[in-house]
């Protein structure tokens, strides 16, 4: 008699892929622009993401990476345009 019978080699259920979430989509509201290691204006990591509607010459909007510093110095600017500014995550700045 065998004292050792074979194990149940019964493999089991085939490997299934893993469900992954859908990839990103196009940015659209500024999320993906986070990762960006610096801002559009100058050297320094993007503090707002800038969104300037369209314009004469330009007929879409436009987003834009800004610091600090550039986003106070151009915020009267901005705000005159219409731009839409948000933070972070996607919070709105308001002027
Ligand atoms: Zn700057």
């Amino acid at each position: 008699m065998n004292a050792d019978p074979s194990p149940d080699v019964t493999p089991p259920e085939e490997p299934q892929p893993a469900t992954l979430p859908a990839p990103a989509g196009p940015a659209d509201t500024g999320h993906a622009l986070w990762a960006a290691e610096r801002a559009c204006c100058c050297l320094a990591r993007p503090a707002v993401v800038v969104v300037l509607p369209p314009g004469t010459g330009r007929g879409h909007e436009t987003d834009l990476l800004l610091c600090g510093h550039h986003y106070r110095a151009s915020r009267d600017a901005l705000e005159a345009a219409g731009a839409t500014v948000m933070a972070e995550g996607g919070q709105p700045v308001t002027f």
